[in-house]
């Protein structure tokens, strides 16, 4: 058979967003060749058709390539906005009175709808809302039973629809709305691997879209609401994925809170062994530029310096005019900061310690041994891609190839730390796992004639949640 070479040269991975500027077959297989692992579909904008559209040619992709590719279908979530304006837009003075109120005809410079009467209901005096992304600031003055009258704290021009952010209450709304169920059903029936969650306030969100995708997919939770973070540890407890969205978060947090809230996730998701995604904003000016700043280079080194399992391209994927050149760069940058040693002291330093678990026991042992013995890979046999997983929590120095019966899984692993996925055959012995293990690292180029394996697995086989074996063996 002959050796694919088609693995990643870098632990962490690329989520790119398909948009108008993504979408043949030609201009996907391009991201994909240049790093990208995870393609997202964002709901808020497209048909299901252009959706379904991308999910055929992402599986098409996949079958010419051999490799599992992870699909996120991202949910837009209770997006608040304003209504419409007489003309399209108005400019809002600073100091001013301006209401909030139910009345769908067009607004001017003293009122607008606002057609969320539950949100009307829930402010009080001094709430602050942000418009069109915070850059407009209103405080609340007076409220009446159908309307809010406010002061323009800051002042800018409006227009139609722009978002409402209300970042000091927990809004009385679920997580999902009516088009986010017909989005979800739809994405699922696609066969996506991960709901993207927007607006989690309360971990009962999280629940609620569980108990939806019944495990017919995973749900990345973003985490952009300040009052998310209020309970951070409960939400992440219900999430197969976490997602550091900074461009509402930086909304609804003031900026020199965004850095901080992005350690505290990536921190809390590395302790759990929940893969993390960082996104938005990453190489921004490369919407219209074929390089980024040093800023954004040194952005994107940050979140591998902190141990992301992925860093996500948005607009500059969807649609910017370079897609190719910044997944391209992105990759290098990636694959750069992980060569540094200090990269590498970093990691170790932040290792977080086994659970008690035996599945985790062997998964720190298996990094350990790997690194005693120079292994080329860890191999991991993994039905539901939980030992995989807890292995790349280890964030060990070797690839971790994680081997498994379940396409899904293996595509839902495309977004994890460190994992390259196969799919391979239900193994039924210790010996035959072993054996297969080898002759996947040989095939897939991680290991050589003569080279160190450690292979890992659970005994009896075939039954979840096992992992309690761990072997070394010799490429033959
Ligand atoms: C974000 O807010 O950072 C994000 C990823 O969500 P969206 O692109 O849907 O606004």
């Amino acid at each position: 058979m002959p050796r694919i070479a088609l693995r990643r040269r870098r632990r962490t991975k690329i989520v790119a967003t398909l948009g108008p500027a993504s979408s043949t077959p030609e201009v996907l297989a391009r991201l994909f060749h240049a790093g990208a692992d995870v393609f997202r579909l964002n709901f808020s904008h497209g048909s299901h058709e252009d959706h379904a559209g991308r999910v055929a040619m992402i599986r098409e992709l996949e079958a010419q390539t051999g490799r599992p590719i992870g699909i996120l279908a991202d949910v837009q979530g209770p997006k608040l906005r304003v209504g419409r304006f007489g003309g399209g837009r108005v400019h809002l003075q600073t100091g001013q009175a301006f209401r909030l109120d139910l009345n769908p005809t067009p607004g001017d410079a003293r009122r607008v709808q606002l057609p969320h009467p539950e949100i009307l209901q829930a402010a009080s005096i001094g709430t602050t809302l942000l418009l069109d992304d915070g850059k407009l600031r209103l405080r609340v003055a007076r409220k009446r039973d159908d309307h809010l009258e406010t002061e323009i704290v800051v002042g800018g021009p409006l227009s139609d629809r722009k978002g409402v952010n209300v970042p000091d209450m927990v809004l009385p709304i679920p997580a999902l709305t009516v088009k986010d169920r017909e989005d979800l059903a739809f994405a699922i029936d696609h066969g996506v691997d991960f709901i993207g969650l927007s607006f989690v306030q309360r971990p009962e969100d999280v629940a609620e879209a569980k108990a939806l995708t019944g495990g017919r997919a995973w749900i990345m939770t973003k985490l952009e609401k300040p009052q998310a973070l209020e309970n951070l540890d409960a939400i992440m407890a219900l999430s197969d994925a976490v997602m550091v969205a900074r461009g509402d978060l930086g909304v609804e947090l003031p900026p020199e809170e965004v850095p901080l809230a992005q350690k505290r996730i990536v921190r809390a998701a590395r302790l759990r062994g929940v893969p993390v995604v960082v996104a938005t904003q990453m190489l921004e000016s490369m919407i219209s530029a074929p390089a980024p700043t040093r800023a954004e280079a040194s952005d994107v080194a940050t979140a591998v310096f902190d141990g992301a399992d992925a860093v996500m391209l948005s607009a500059e994927t969807a649609a910017g005019q370079f897609p190719f050149e910044a997944v391209n760069i992105m990759d290098r940058i990636v694959a750069r900061v992980e060569q540094d040693p200090g990269w590498r002291e970093i990691i170790e330093a932040s290792r977080p310690a086994p659970e008690h678990s035996s599945a985790d026991a062997i998964a720190a042992a298996a990094r350990q041994v790997a690194h005693t013995i120079g292994a080329k890979a860890i191999v991991a046999s993994t039905s539901s891609g939980s030992t995989a997983l807890r292995v790349a929590r280890e964030r060990p120095e070797c690839p971790v190839l994680g081997t498994t019966p379940d396409a899904a899984t293996a595509r839902r692993l495309a977004v994890a730390w460190g994992v390259h996925a196969v799919i391979a055959a239900v193994t039924h012995s210790m010996s035959e796992t072993v054996n297969k293990a080898m002759r996947t690292a040989f095939h897939e180029g991680f290991a050589d004639h003569g080279d160190e394996v450690v292979v890992i697995a659970g005994i009896p086989f075939g039954q979840a949640g096992t992992t309690n074996a761990l072997r070394v063996a010799h490429v033959r």
